[in-house]
């Protein structure tokens, strides 16, 4: 086994979310993981959603046109398409494997539909909180195609594509600049392969079993995270992460805690209840 070295804290599993069904958008049946009950946020993130079928009848009603305030969005395909088009006249269609990483800032009006009309549609949206100065910013996007994304070899049976932030071994992703300095992989592992990643102290982390199952911690002392699960990570500098009796995939995201109040409406997220009425005021009045 690789050992972090002496002064390093091994980040280990501190709590396992099996996420909770429902829907959203005009009915798009989805699990969320963070946003829920169980777990309202894990700051800086403020939602992570999961949705998977091969039935258009659970995705084909997207999210037609709403708005957001405050926060970024990060789609994450693993299968299918999604078109989106904003009202400053931004649009695309993301692919499986693209990312987009969203700055909505002061407000961006949008609308996420799927580009199919059946087939199988997977992937992640992920809400990450923006700190109180750069909660008006200018709306901003950094999307990417799967073949933009670098995939890292690593030895022995690991696979890393790094969406945003850097790895240990240099890998850079391309999604750049967003506040919070977040890490963002997608790790596929041969059956019993391991490694080894740091992870700022201060960043919130979470790793998210897509498939097969994964030990965090040490060789010896992993606990399971089990497919379709939410591992939250404690604080530390590095995390261990191992498959299990197969081949597993997971993402490992991470970005800085903000500590600030949170004050939530739907889709807008601020610090204060007077900037969630602005919000609404500044909505209803067509100033987004
Ligand atoms: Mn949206």
């Amino acid at each position: 086994m690789s050992s972090p070295s002496s002064d390093q804290v091994l980040r280990r599993l501190e709590r396992v979310i099996p996420g909770q069904s429902t829907s959203d958008g005009a009915g798009v049946r989805l699990t969320r993981y963070i946003g829920s009950q169980s777990l309202p946020e894990l700051d800086p993130f403020l939602l992570l959603d999961f949705f998977e079928s091969d039935d258009p009848d659970d995705y084909i009603a997207g999210f037609p046109s709403h708005p957001h305030r405050g926060f970024e969005t990060v789609t994450y395909l693993l299968a299918g398409k999604m078109r989106h088009e904003d009202n400053a006249g931004h649009g695309g269609v993301i692919e499986a494997g693209g990312i987009q990483w969203m700055t909505a800032g002061r407000g961006i009006i949008h609308s996420e539909m799927p580009e199919q009309e059946n087939g199988r549609l997977a992937g992640f949206q992920l809400w990450v909180n923006l700190p109180a100065k750069d909660k008006l910013c200018d709306p901003a996007y950094h999307e990417y195609p799967k073949a933009r994304i670098p995939a890292e070899h690593r030895a022995q049976g690991v696979d890393i594509n790094v969406i945003t932030g850097i790895t240990s071994q240099g890998t850079t992703g391309p999604v750049s600049g967003a506040v919070t300095r977040p890490l963002y992989l997608d790790i596929q592992l041969s059956c019993g392969a391991s490694f080894e990643e740091s992870i700022p102290k201060g960043h919130a982390s979470f790793v998210f079993v897509i498939e097969g199952e994964i030990a965090v911690g040490s060789d010896v002392e992993g606990q399971t995270v089990s497919a379709r699960q939410l591992g939250i990570l404690n604080a530390g500098d590095t995390v261990h992460i191992k498959a299990k009796d197969a081949e597993a995939r997971c993402l490992l995201v991470a970005a800085q805690a903000l500590g600030e109040p949170i004050a939530r409406y739907g889709p807008f997220v601020m610090n204060t209840t007077a900037e969630i009425e602005q919000a609404i005021r500044d909505f209803n009045s067509g100033r987004f």
